[in-house]
């Protein structure tokens, strides 16, 4: 008996669950697994599976998949459109949509592991299944490590993951060394003395440090970052006040900081809370700003051995004009975690999404960027197929690689 993939993905994406709801979802993946012959542990870390296929001697290979959705309304226009709602984590209810691709991610998972178990007699090793939660918190992976998921599972010898991009259907994107940005997300709290705004000299306004404070950030990139490397400072909140003639007692800032490594990470954090301490104590502020991490996400950084090997065997799968080098991701995973935590390489690729023919016209208007919806878009519509067949073939290929 086989699955019916197609069916399975038209399913996930039917029923999209937001971060750390995906309770259906990791349900159908569970059971899946269990019927493929897999020891399977729900619930780790909230709403992840872990499944096990020890297959005798040889590495131990963690293949990942991530399972969240968004709060988007799909506006796709596909037949099989999301119409669901949810419950966001601030109590909103909103649009739910699969706009990352995750619904194909599980789908191309529960394909593979079909796939490795039909020829466990080519291989030795144990294959551990990750089916994530909440990656689009950033906080998915490290509640599955936090629930002990390195103790309680065959320790990996590399981890191995893929993503569903705006490609053409059949392209494999990767690259050995920094793949995808650091990431992290900082809540600033300025605090001031509130008054009357008639009488300014009797209070220290915290609206005159926030926009000092934001316009100040805007040189941490142009003047202190080098020109060649890439980092990112966006001040996406500002909050204060409630009323004209009332000077408030603080302001707040929400930050989105993006670096391709841990020492650009390090030098820009550093920059950042510099000036926020220094415009704070600029404007006269008795108490030094309070600096909150919302989320942190490490560098998505391939391992150069093991992302040749993996590379070297997909060109051979897929054809060399079929593999590229996608260059730096300014977006951000939480994959590496997993890797990073293990102290074991990590492999980490794109595969493309489009329908082939409608990119290349794309390419020849020039309209990429306009035609073409990216993930997160409410416009995002993944060809069904070769992108069911080609996720299952390239995480096949790379677990096949690394298992003896
Ligand atoms: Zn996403
Ligand atoms: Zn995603």
């Amino acid at each position: 008996m086989t699955i019916d993939l197609e069916a399975l993905f038209i399913d996930l994406h039917r029923n999209p669950e937001l971060s750390f709801q995906e309770v259906r979802t990791a349900g159908i993946a569970a059971g899946h697994l269990r019927d493929l012959g897999l020891e399977v542990t729900e619930g780790v870390g909230r709403t992840g599976v872990v499944g096990v296929l020890a297959n005798g001697a040889g590495p131990v290979v963690w293949a990942r998949a991530d399972m969240d959705a968004l709060p988007v309304v799909e506006e796709s226009g596909l037949p099989y459109a999301s119409t669901a709602t949810g419950i966001d984590a601030e109590g909103h209810e909103v649009g739910v949509m699969h706009a990352c691709g995750h619904d194909m991610h599980v789908t191309a998972m529960i394909g593979a592991v079909e796939e490795l178990v039909r020829t466990r007699d080519e291989w030795s090793g144990t294959l551990v299944v990750v089916i994530q939660p909440a990656e689009e918190f950033g906080a998915g992976a490290r509640a599955m490590l936090d629930d002990g998921a390195l103790d309680r599972f065959p320790r990996p010898d590399v981890v191995i993951g893929q993503h569903v991009t705006p490609f053409p259907a059949g392209m494999i994107g990767v690259r050995p060394g920094p793949q995808m940005s650091a990431s992290d997300g900082l809540h600033v709290v300025l605090h001031g003395r509130g008054g009357h705004g008639s009488r300014p000299h009797s209070t220290i306004d915290p609206v005159v440090m926030a926009a000092a404070t934001v316009m100040r950030l805007q040189t941490v990139v142009s003047r202190e970052v080098d020109p060649h490397d890439l980092a990112v400072v966006t001040v996406g909140a500002i909050h204060a006040g409630t009323k004209n003639n009332i000077i408030p007692a603080e302001a707040t800032l929400d930050l989105s900081l993006r670096y391709p490594d841990d020492a650009l990470r390090t030098k820009v954090l550093a920059k950042v809370e510099r000036v926020i301490k220094a415009e704070a104590m600029a404007s006269g502020a008795t108490e030094e700003p309070t600096i909150e991490t919302l989320h942190t996400l490490p560098a998505t950084i391939n391992d150069d051995e093991a992302t040749e090997r993996a590379t070297a065997a997909f060109r051979a799968a897929f054809g060399d004009e079929n593999v590229i080098d996608p260059g730096l991701f300014t977006g951000s995973e939480d994959v590496s975690w997993f890797a990073r935590d293990a102290g074991v390489p990590l492999v980490f690729w794109f595969w493309g999404g489009i329908a082939p023919a409608r990119y290349a016209a794309a390419v020849a208007q020039g309209t990429v960027d306009s035609e073409i919806a990216t993930n997160h878009s409410p416009f995002f519509a993944v060809e069904i197929h070769p992108t069911i067949e080609v996720g299952v073939q390239a995480l096949t290929v790379a677990a096949r690689e690394f298992l003896g």
